[in-house]
């Protein structure tokens, strides 16, 4: 509970249209895109500059008040959800596009940008942001650095990580740093800028943000490859790698994911079969025609029963769009889609979806799978309905071998939607105790008070958790 004098500080810092703690906007920021968790804040504060993150930071650490900062809200880690109250931190009035320098070739930005818009903008210039998850017409800048996200373009381009290059940041005691740079080259002492990015929040908030643009390809062509099987297609995953040719894009939808998809995009992908494979290659026109060649008779060799390249960008743009929305059609199916990213390496793709069958089947519940297979990255997705505990605890116990079985290949419990509350209870199978201590050190350096995100990472909590205060 906040106090009387903390809200009029508070009111004092930000002005009074910025400071709402009525129970309607409590419950709208109670929650996040991740079912089976909710908790009340205290206050929903909204800054307009970084001097007043400065201030309202300085506030709370000296009240220790938690600070949970929130872009879109659209993590599906439970990510900004405020388990033990506290203010939310909204950034709707720091969207600024502050300078796209085309000699450096970099933008600068403030954290509430939504990342479609930063990427209309720097292609209005003919340059590139590869980093393209599938919510980013909604998602921002400061949500996509802080879960170091990923997108259909990661397994040539990399993810947000490789694109960051200075930030500001606000401290939890208010202090103001400034790190990385417009700087091709810098070495001066620790990488401060990388310790931030992924850092779910629970450092300290981004301000500001200098990324890195790079030339936009000369051109791309889009293709499906079919499969009456889902291990011919993660094969032919592997094998495209292998022969040493990285696609800009190698996504996998199973036969559940595409059924629902084409219900809900409409644009005659096939429904009959097993696996698809969409596949993009962008740069020369003559590399492009030439690894779009070698790949479709990859595709053939591992038992692809058709493929089809896109005749147009339309007919590509169609293909990529109906992929993003991979995840909204399928939570059409039921009340509750819980969707998880266990992660392995490449070569492990076809032992990894075999495995997600598998574990399905034997705890029987409903699971449909897609995702960046050239990252090995996979979104196995759970139609269920939080109504009906019985199945949640199958749910639950499904997915915890899942985590368990990816780590066992080579694997990680999340490869790009972050840690949050709902993977922390799993995420000493992948760090061991020891790399948990060692990032607590790392927390407790930043934020002795703990006010940053609390219960994040490193919470105790159990997965289930359906906590309702309105
Ligand atoms: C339909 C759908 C598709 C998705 N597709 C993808 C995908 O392809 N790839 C992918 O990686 N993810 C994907 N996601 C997950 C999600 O969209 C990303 O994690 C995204 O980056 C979150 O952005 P946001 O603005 O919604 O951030 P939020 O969810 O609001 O916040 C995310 C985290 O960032 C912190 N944060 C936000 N702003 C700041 C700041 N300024 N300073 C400090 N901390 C801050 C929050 O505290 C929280 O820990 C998808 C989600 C949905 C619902």
């Amino acid at each position: 509970m906040l106090t009387e004098a903390v809200k009029r500080q508070l009111t004092a810092i930000v002005g009074p249209e910025n400071f709402q703690d009525n129970k309607a906007s409590l419950l709208v920021y109670s929650y996040d895109a991740t079912p089976q968790f909710q908790s009340m804040p205290d206050a929903v504060v909204a800054p307009r500059n970084t001097e007043e993150v400065s201030s309202v930071l300085k506030l709370c650490n000296e009240n220790e008040i938690p600070i949970i900062p929130r872009g879109s809200g659209t993590n599906l880690s439970a990510g900004t959800t405020p388990l033990n109250g506290g203010i939310v931190l909204l950034f709707k009035h720091m969207q600024d596009i502050i300078e796209i320098d085309e000699e450096n070739l970099t933008i600068t930005v403030q954290p509430g940008l939504i990342t479609l818009d930063m990427i209309h903008a720097v292609e209005a210039k003919g340059l590139f942001y590869p980093p393209d998850p599938s919510s980013m017409k909604i998602s921002t800048i400061g949500g996509n650095l802080n879960e170091n996200s990923g997108g259909l373009r990661g397994l040539k381009y990399g993810v947000t990580r490789d694109y960051v290059m200075g930030l500001e940041v606000v401290l939890p005691n208010g202090d103001i740093i400034r790190t990385g740079g417009k700087l091709a080259k810098d070495v001066a002492g620790y990488d401060l800028t990388r310790l931030f990015v992924g850092s779910e929040g629970t450092l300290g908030v981004i301000t500001e943000a200098t990324l890195k643009l790079v030339p936009m390809p000369e051109t791309k062509k889009t293709m499906l490859a079919l499969y009456e099987g889902i291990e011919a297609a993660a094969e032919a995953v592997s094998s495209i790698i292998a022969n040493r040719i990285i696609p800009t894009t190698l996504e996998f939808l199973d036969r559940p994911t595409l059924k629902v998809v084409e219900e809900f995009a409409q644009i005659g992908l096939p429904t009959d079969i097993e696996a698809v494979l969409l596949i993009e290659q962008d740069g020369p026109e003559e590399v492009v025609e030439r690894d779009i060649s070698n790949i479709a008779a990859l595709c053939r060799e591992n038992q692809a029963i058709q493929v089809d390249i896109a005749k147009s960008e339309m007919e590509a743009d169609a293909l990529r769009t109906a992929r993003r929305t991979a995840l909204s059609a399928l939570a059409r199916l039921k009340p509750t889609t819980i969707l998880e990213d266990a992660t392995v390496p490449r070569s492990k793709i076809a032992a990894m979806v075999r495995a997600i069958n598998d574990i399905a089947k034997q705890y029987d519940v409903e699971i449909c799978t897609f995702g960046h297979a050239g990252d090995g990255n996979l979104h196995p997705t759970c139609l269920t309905d939080v109504r009906n505990k019985e199945e949640i605890h199958r749910v639950e116990q499904a997915f915890e071998a899942i985590f368990h079985k990816a780590v066992e290949l080579g694997g990680t419990i999340t490869g790009e939607h972050g840690v949050g509350a709902m993977k922390s209870p799993y995420l000493h199978l992948k760090l061991g105790e020891e790399g948990i201590d060692t990032m607590k050190g790392i927390k407790q350096a930043f934020d002795p008070n703990n006010i940053m995100n609390p219960g994040k990472v490193f919470a105790k909590s159990e997965r289930k958790r359906v906590v309702v205060q309105p």
